[in-house]
């Protein structure tokens, strides 16, 4: 069954109160409200919170996600998270390939890939995040360049493997710059990126994806961008810091 997702990506935010409050006044809201099996909330906050969250999420029309994995399971890499580490911690999702990660860390295609093979040991969904830059997107190049990118990082998939995987499209421009995707640019590229799933594994494969739409997304122009047949929701990075302007944004999916 493909989901709807909104899911939360809090960055380097919040302290240990800040991230214990926004969770508790998230829960009221999502309390009262009422959430169809084919629908998910999911909050990714740093690491150090993983365990707060999956706490107060027990039991609750909540999930949790984590940013990062490394892609072994245990030994010397100082400052890492293991796969075993997040489902020791009952954590369901984990965002890979964030473009803040292929900037800053260096990461790879052919390095997420490992990391998804990690997850996928542990049943941990991964939501990998693609897009173009500007530059890329200016000069007509964005299919071009997010078809490789899924054929990279996802290629060595089986059919029932991409069933743990949700891709999230963040074009580079957009993150973090208040310039969101129009509705017709992101339909256009998720119904490209289903096509591309069609091909590669199956139609069935397509059809179950959930395809999520990530950059500037927020309250005002979240329902116009959900509302396409092949946005499934939204990776949300800023609006996602504030309770009540990230549960408008859930209840936009309505
Ligand atoms: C993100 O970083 O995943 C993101 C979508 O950020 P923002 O919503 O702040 O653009």
């Amino acid at each position: 069954m493909r989901k709807k997702i909104i899911a939360g990506n809090w960055k380097m935010n919040k302290t240990f109160q800040e991230a214990e409050e926004l969770i508790s006044d998230l829960l009221k809201h999502l309390e009262a409200h009422s959430l169809e099996d084919d629908k998910e909330i999911l909050i990714c906050p740093p690491s150090p919170y993983l365990e707060l969250a999956t706490d107060l999420a027990q039991g609750r029309k909540l999930k949790v996600g984590a940013q990062n994995v490394n892609a072994n399971d245990f030994g010397a890499y100082t400052g890492e998270i293991s796969a075993p580490m997040l489902k020791s911690m009952e954590v369901n999702y984990c965002i890979v390939g964030h473009s803040e990660r292929r900037k800053y860390y260096h990461e790879t295609d052919e390095s997420v890939a490992d990391k998804i093979n990690a997850l996928l040991k542990n049943e941990i969904i991964a939501v990998y995040c693609c897009g173009e830059t500007l530059e890329e997107r200016e000069s007509n190049k964005q299919f071009d360049v997010v078809g490789k990118q899924i054929e990279k990082a996802l290629s060595h998939l089986t059919s029932e493997q991409l069933k743990q995987i949700v891709i999230a499209y963040e074009p580079v421009w957009a993150i973090g710059t208040g310039k969101n995707a129009s509705p017709e640019q992101a339909q256009e590229m998720h119904a490209y990126i289903r096509k591309q799933i069609s091909g590669k594994f199956s139609k069935d494969a397509a059809e179950e994806m959930s395809i999520l739409y990530g950059g500037s997304c927020n309250s005002k122009n979240a329902k116009s961008l959900f509302s396409n047949p092949d946005v499934d929701g939204g990776l949300i990075g800023g609006a996602s810091l504030d309770a009540d302007e990230f549960f408008k944004i859930v209840k936009s999916m309505d």
